[in-house]
Formats: C-alpha cells, sequence, structure tokens
C-alpha cells in the first residue's frame, strides 16, 4: 500500500488501454472489482475459474456465480465504469479506484489481457 501510494505522489495516474474485447474473467482478475446488479462496486477477493463460468468472492463474503460473456450487464458496467457507490464492507482502497478510473477500453487499442 505504501508502495502505491509513492507511486501515485510521483507520477498522475497512467491511462491503460484495454480492448473492448477483452474476456471478461481476465479484465476482473486484472482490475478486481464486480458491480453488482445492485449498484454496488465491490472489492474482489479471489476469482476461481470453472469453465465458461466464475466464482467471485468479494471481500465483503458475497459470492457471485458469473459467466464470461462480453455483453452481460456486468461487463458492460464494468467497461463504462457505472456503479452507485463503493461497497464500504470491500472497503476498496482509493489507489485501486483511481486506477480504475482511469482504465480506458478501445476497440483497436490495448492489451487483451490473453495469456498467450
Ligand atoms: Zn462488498
Amino acid at each position: 500500500m505504501a508502495l502505491e501510494e509513492n507511486k501515485k505522489a510521483s507520477a498522475p495516474a497512467k491511462k491503460r488501454f484495454y480492448r473492448k474485447r477483452v474476456k471478461l474473467f481476465n479484465l476482473i482478475d486484472k482490475i478486481k472489482l464486480w458491480p453488482s446488479r445492485t449498484g454496488s462496486l465491490h472489492g474482489i477477493r479471489t476469482i476461481e475459474v470453472m469453465g465458461d463460468k466464475a466464482r467471485l468472492t468479494t471481500h465483503c463474503n458475497k459470492v457471485f456465480i458469473i459467466s464470461n460473456s462480453l455483453n452481460s450487464r456486468a461487463a458492460r458496467w464494468l467497461r463504462n465504469k457505472w456503479f452507485v457507490r463503493v461497497c464500504p464492507d470491500c472497503r476498496v482502497p482509493d489507489w485501486k479506484l483511481e486506477k480504475y478510473s482511469s482504465t480506458l477500453f478501445r476497440r483497436h487499442q490495448g492489451s487483451t489481457l490473453t495469456n498467450g
């Protein structure tokens, strides 16, 4: 945490680009955030991929089973950064939210986050 804060102080938030078609599971594994149906943005503690489904465990101990769909509600919300509030129980640190807000999704630019 201290390290992250030092980095933040020395350089402004760097913009990150991800492809719009990035795999949802890879994206969640990277940003560790999940917008629930009620609009709470949760911090993800673990993601267990089981075929085309994944089990997300949040820091507030909620479990979500999600499917790897690019067109799902959550995938859209994640890309558009739609959420009503940040879950108070997950205690998502500010630097993580800053990193998320500086992440952009482009059709032709950025990482696809595939593991080769
Ligand atoms: Zn939560």
